[in-house]
């Protein structure tokens, strides 16, 4: 990266010096010195597009002196001519696209450095990365205001992004800062496998305008709605959040209820089960509130959509796939997502290059969720012994059909095969692994070491060092070396349970 050292005339330098959190909750403490974002956008409703504009305030917290910031730009994977499998694996397209290909895009119109217009570049895989040069350079501690104007095309997609029979999904739908971490910035660009995100903790005001027959779940609060000539405009405020993604529609009916004064909330439609999978919801945040820590924000939606896997994670609000018919395998998606809230939403991490980290964790307190809570018909022994079976058959048939497999969890989601490597390399060795964990220190010292590591890592991006740190502070124990040998593939399940 290139570095300058030369005088500032738009940035405007701030003070990180953190005055102590006192009484301050944890969203208050971590909405100080984030980057903040402002945006303001309208959606064509009948021609499934969206206008925006946004202002985002970046700063400098690096010790380098920044001569450009780099923002990731998703909805370009869903482009005619992207190269990543159009956001999809070809065994999932006629699920994703059910009408055919039908195109998304994001396209970048003005960028400005407070006032004044610069030159931007579109770069990367796909053109997946807006490039905003500071050529007077942006100093450490220092601030700068980015506005981007930019249109988007939303896909006929049951995916995060676009459109379905049922919903809208604005999910990863706006230029987001790319992380920077050593010297550089992080850019992965988007996979079919996993979810190929990684943001900072930042501030958000959205507005958005859209026809007033819709219903919007959005991450963060609502703050207000004005409704003019059959258009509402509603205006949602979100501090201390690494992401923000709405989901509209006709058709959604709410049920609500709280916990500890978090609002929470279910968006469905053709439900007759809503009761009790709002009900579901109140006891996964219950759970995890009291296994893992508290819950910092006060609104939780999840959200029933068009969507062609399970359920996705995003700050404050979850989808919930409409393709899930079954009730038991329905509330399951319901309870990892939420557990997201955890590992992904408050810790977070770079979820491309350690995906079992957020996904390991996430199944793992699932599968403690049934032993906490009776009327699911399931144990946590249960789950992870189907875990155990299915990974077991899963080496086999792989090795029968590729003839080799690597069981290194280490891995770039960009370096797996197939998606079912992913899958079990990730969730599911990621799963036994932590159990593994369990038995080594012992069922409640795994769960200090659950609580430690929330509590050392909470809205900041953690690594797989941060983890195995403060689980030895929490169990005592030296686990280094055995938590490595379960990454790096060395440790046999097979030669383990045979
Ligand atoms: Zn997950």
């Amino acid at each position: 990266m290139k570095k300058k050292f030369l005088s500032i005339a738009l940035a405007v330098c701030v003070c990180f010096v953190f005055a102590g959190c006192g009484e301050m909750s944890m969203v208050e403490a971590h909405s100080k010195n984030v980057n903040n974002y402002d945006i303001s956008a309208t959606l064509d409703y009948e021609a499934k597009t969206l206008s925006a504009v946004e202002t985002v305030t970046y700063i400098n917290k690096t010790d380098l002196t920044l001569s450009e910031i780099k923002f990731h730009l998703y909805p370009n994977a869903f482009r005619s001519d992207a190269t990543v499998y159009k956001a999809v694996n070809a065994t999932q397209s006629s699920k994703a696209y059910p009408n055919g290909f039908s195109e998304g895009r994001i396209d970048i119109t003005n960028t400005k450095l407070a006032d004044t217009t610069v030159e931007y570049e579109v770069g990367g895989t796909d053109k997946n990365i807006l490039i905003v040069p500071i050529d007077n350079g942006l100093r450490p501690n220092c601030a700068i205001d980015v506005t981007i104007e930019f249109d988007v095309l939303i896909p006929n997609c049951n995916h995060r992004f676009g459109y379905g029979e049922n919903t809208l999904n604005l999910g990863n739908w706006y230029p987001i800062a790319c992380v920077f971490e050593e010297e550089d910035w992080v850019t992965d660009g988007y996979s079919p496998n996993g979810d190929p995100f990684y943001s900072d903790i930042s501030n958000y005001t959205v507005q958005i305008s859209y026809p007033e027959q819709l219903t919007v779940a959005s991450t963060g609060n609502w703050v207000t709605t004005n409704s003019e000539g059959g258009v509402s405009t509603s205006i949602y405020q979100a501090s201390a959040v690494r992401d923000f993604a709405l989901v509209l529609s006709e058709k959604f009916s709410l049920a609500t209820t709280s916990l500890d004064n978090i609002t929470v909330n279910y968006y469905y439609y053709d439900d007759d089960n809503y009761e009790s999978n709002l009900q579901t919801c109140v006891d996964a945040l219950r759970t995890f509130n009291e296994m893992i820590g508290q819950y910092p924000y006060t609104v939780l939606n999840v959200v029933k959509t068009n969507f062609m896997q399970g359920g996705m994670e995003y700050p404050n609000l979850v989808y919930i796939s409409d393709s899930v018919t079954v009730d038991s395998e329905y509330k399951n998606v319901i309870i990892h997502e939420i557990a997201h809230q955890w590992w992904y939403g408050v810790v977070g991490n770079n979820e491309c290059e350690y995906a079992w980290l957020d996904e390991g964790l996430t199944e793992y307190v699932t599968a403690l969720f049934y032993d906490e809570n009776d009327g699911y018909e399931l144990t946590t022994r249960q789950v992870l012994a189907n875990a155990l079976n299915s990974y077991l058959l899963f080496c086999d048939v792989y090795r029968e059909v590729y003839g080799d497999l690597s069981t290194n969890m280490n891995r770039n989601i960009h370096d797996f095969d197939t998606e079912t490597e992913y899958v079990y390399l990730t969730y599911v060795k990621g799963v036994l692994m932590f159990d593994s964990i369990a038995d080594l220190v012992g069922p409640s010292n795994i769960k200090k070491c659950l609580q430690r590591y929330y509590d050392d890592n909470a809205m900041t991006n953690a690594t797989p060092s941060d983890l195995i740190k403060s689980f030895e502070s929490a169990s005592h124990k030296n686990l280094s070396s055995y938590i490595m040998s379960w990454l790096d593939g060395s440790v046999v399940l097979e030669e383990l349970t045979r």
